[in-house]
């Protein structure tokens, strides 16, 4: 839409003084424009936000009375629950930070009440993100760790890939998602960062400016199933909110509830500090769907108390 835009504004100035033909140009245009949002989305399948980039976490609505919705997206396995008033089936999925852009099949098999089965893939165009770099400077050991510290670093690779490889089967949270600290956020996901002039990485968070202490708080309903040090994420939080998703919290001065435990929206899980790997005292915030990692500051964004 915003290449629609771009050509309707060059149309406009070049057909400046010549109103009628600017009128008859700017009718044909929006004509083409809405031809082409029909086109990318179908009324019984819908994609929020519509346009798509990497790393945005996306809404995907069925609207067809099914008594079964299977879905696949760039090789996850998509699982569909219905809305509140049962007149749809919902998805949250997205696509990571790092994920290849280009044109994708949404695949959508459904079967209708009747026992018909239905077929609403459709193609859904990725484009790029344009996220700054920058550079910054921690201590070497989180640069250079060693072999003492790689055992650890290894042993915690593990562990979290068991922790994120199980999620509840049915979706956990309910309705909006909320900030987890009442803190300034910064606009630093998908920032290309190079530790030290030497370890390039991107950023999958966002950093909230909270000074040490200040609590921080469960975004939406779910279950611990990580409550730990960690070498680089310090003091971490990690919430399971079924279906694959997961909110991170990390670098804590303090953790206040413990693994296997049931935490609703809003419950404290702790307090901000600067453990593990940090250049100052900050809350990093970071929102997990199978494997993927997606922009929180969207996800925040979401209109979900109706859905679900
Ligand atoms: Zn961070």
């Amino acid at each position: 839409m915003r290449i629609v835009a771009r050509m309707l504004e060059t149309m406009r100035v070049k057909t400046v003084g010549w109103v009628r033909a600017n009128v008859f140009l700017w009718g044909a245009l929006c004509a083409v424009a809405v031809v082409v949002a029909a086109q990318t989305q179908s009324s019984e399948v819908t994609i929020t936000p519509a346009i798509v980039v990497a790393g945005s976490p996306e809404l995907i609505r069925v609207s067809v009375p099914a008594s079964k919705v299977e879905g696949e997206w760039m090789g996850h396995k998509i699982e569909f629950f219905r809305t509140k008033d049962g007149s749809a089936w919902l998805a949250l999925a997205g696509v990571d930070v790092e994920g290849a852009v280009g044109a994708f099949t949404l695949r959508i098999h459904l079967k209708t009440a009747g026992g018909e089965t239905r077929d609403l893939s459709e193609t859904v165009e990725i484009h790029a993100a344009h996220y700054r770099t920058e550079t910054l400077n921690v201590e070497p050991k989180f640069v250079e760790p060693g072999p003492e510290e790689l055992k650890q670093i290894e042993a915690e690779v593990a562990l979290k890939e068991k922790v994120f490889g199980a999620s509840a089967a049915e979706p956990e949270w309910s309705g909006d998602f909320i900030a987890p600290v009442r803190a300034q956020p910064t606009d630093s996901f998908g920032v290309r960062r190079t530790f030290n002039g030497k370890l390039a990485s991107v950023h999958k968070g966002m950093d909230f400016r909270a000074a040490s202490g200040t609590p921080v708080h469960a975004a939406n309903s779910g279950v611990v199933v990580l409550a730990r040090p960690l070498y680089y994420e310090g003091n971490c939080v990690v919430i399971d909110h079924g279906l694959g998703l997961f909110t991170i919290s990390m670098h804590l001065s303090r953790i206040d509830v413990h693994e296997g435990e049931r935490v609703v929206k809003g419950q404290r899980l702790g307090l901000s500090g600067a453990t593990g790997r940090v250049t100052g005292p900050h809350l990093h915030w970071a929102v997990r769907w199978q494997g993927a990692y997606l922009d929180p500051a969207k996800l925040l964004k979401m209109k979900l108390t109706t859905v679900h």
